[in-house]
């Protein structure tokens, strides 16, 4: 991935080398097409005013000099022959006839002794007429010095440098921008990697830190939520099978014990051995029931949480209404005492499965009186659910035990499951439980969850 990522970014950096040279490129050609053209021109007006300078008598001497002058003033290497091919003027007898002052000056600027190139020719034709030849233009291009050599070479030093400049400048720092940021993108991946080989191994004791709130982030906060997922399960499946060990062993050594009685006639009436073993039996079915509860309710827990909008009575009173039939057989009045509209956003699944434990243990620890439920708002931040019970109560001792997974009461008339799945539940809806009872008299149990209003 950093390789790809660098690569790409290289793919772009030289893509944009390439074209700064396309247009370095073009910049000198434009500019020496520019000093082409302008060559062309003086040439031109060299050529025409040669023309001017020839009349009926032939050659006009001073006019001669002075195209020839102009023609070396502006740079060039001038010769003129006439129709028969005989010198009539070169430039080199007009530096000649110079002051010593011009044509000093004139040697400063333009080298005599090396002139560029060869000559190129042009016929000269009499003015009016496009036949008759006079004569024949040589001229070539003299190498200049100073000013205006330096400002030519000047501009394609500048261009040539303006590229290298920017191939060292942007081109290195592009490549080590490129380099910075293939590894500032892959570096979290980098934390993921060595997590999940930690995981694979089975260390779940980790967390990748969230540092944005990009998709990096929003990532990590999956990985980090999957990673707390696999440490529970982890936590739940050994303390499961602890506890499962210990509860089928207990029946198993009655059953075993039954059995050899039996075996022995230390029971004389079979009947009564028998008895004995299907009461050891009815225990283990009851474990496996509950051992399928965990197994239902841990679903739950692995699954992602998902609120939804309800309206807090109607939600609980449908609930409530599963459990009438149960109430009237055993002489039970169950309602709910406060009935305001309430809407608020709750996770349907978990929330159900701990109102239906509360109410089942409700009914299932209380012989007479009522049952009632109440909820309500603390402080616009949690709302509570209370179910109430006029049952057998719980002892001080018991109230700080029974949300332990397998924990039964003395009185117990179950497999000690379902107030820790309760207790689990809530924990992972970042609620609280408690419980208040007075032994042989009453039991509260009180869950306060997160208020999360919906909007609109
Ligand atoms: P169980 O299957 O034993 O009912 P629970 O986890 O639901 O397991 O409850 C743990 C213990 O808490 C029970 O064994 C019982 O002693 C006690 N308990 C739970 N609810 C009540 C209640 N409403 N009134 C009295 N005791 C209760």
């Amino acid at each position: 991935m950093k390789s790809k990522i660098f690569f790409s970014f290289v793919v772009v950096i030289f893509t944009a080398m390439i074209s700064n040279f396309i247009f370095k490129w073009f910049i000198v050609k434009d500019f020496d097409e520019y000093n082409l053209a302008a060559e062309e021109l003086t040439i031109h007006w060299i050529l025409t005013s040669l023309e001017e300078s020839y009349g009926n008598d032939g050659w006009d001497d001073k006019m001669l000099f002075e195209s020839i002058h102009w023609g070396l003033m502006s740079g060039f290497d001038v010769e003129l022959l006439d129709k028969e091919g005989l010198k009539v003027m070169d430039s080199k007898a007009i530096l000649q006839s110079l002051k010593p002052i011009m044509k000093k000056r004139m040697k400063a600027i333009l080298n005599f002794d090396n002139p560029t190139g060869d000559y190129k020719e042009y016929v000269i034709k009499e003015k009016n007429s496009e036949d008759s030849k006079i004569g024949t233009l040589r001229i070539r291009a003299l190498a200049k010095y100073g000013l205006p050599a330096v400002k030519e070479e000047i501009l394609k030093k500048r261009a040539k440098y303006f590229m290298l400049i920017s191939f060292f400048i942007a081109g290195g720092g592009s490549i080590l921008l490129a380099f910075l940021f293939a590894a500032y993108l892959t570096n979290p991946l980098k934390r993921f990697k060595e997590a999940s080989i930690k995981i694979a191994k089975g260390d779940f004791n980790v967390t990748v830190p969230i540092k944005s709130s990009d998709e990096i982030g929003s990532l990590a906060k999956s990985f980090n939520y999957m990673a707390e997922a696999l440490r529970r399960e982890d936590r739940l499946r050994k303390h499961l099978m602890t506890n499962i060990t210990h509860e089928l062993r207990t029946p198993l050594t009655v059953m075993k014990a039954n059995l050899e009685a039996v075996m022995d006639g230390v029971i004389s009436d079979p009947r009564e051995g028998q008895k004995n073993l299907e009461e050891e039996v009815n225990k283990l079915i009851g474990l496996v029931k509950s051992i399928e509860d965990v197994t239902k309710a841990e679903e739950g827990f692995f699954r992602r949480s998902e609120y939804e909008k309800v309206n807090l009575r109607e939600f609980l009173e449908g609930l409530l209404s599963q459990f009438d039939q149960m109430a009237i057989n055993k002489g039970i009045d169950l309602s709910m005492s406060r009935k305001v509209n309430l809407s608020l956003l709750i996770d349907r699944e978990k929330l159900t499965t701990v109102f239906n434990n509360l109410i089942t243990n409700a009914i299932k620890y209380t012989e007479k009186g009522n049952i009632s439920v109440e909820y309500g708002v603390i402080d616009h931040s949690m709302f509570y659910i209370t179910v109430n019970d006029t049952g057998i109560g719980l002892s001080e001792e018991d109230q700080d035990l029974i949300f332990g997974r397998f924990y039964k009461g003395r009185t117990s008339k179950g497999m000690g499951v379902g107030l820790s799945i309760v207790k689990e539940l809530v924990d992972i809806m970042k609620g609280e439980i408690a419980v208040k009872s007075e032994q042989g008299k009453c039991s509260q149990f009180q869950i306060k969850l997160p208020l999360k209003k919906h909007n609109g």
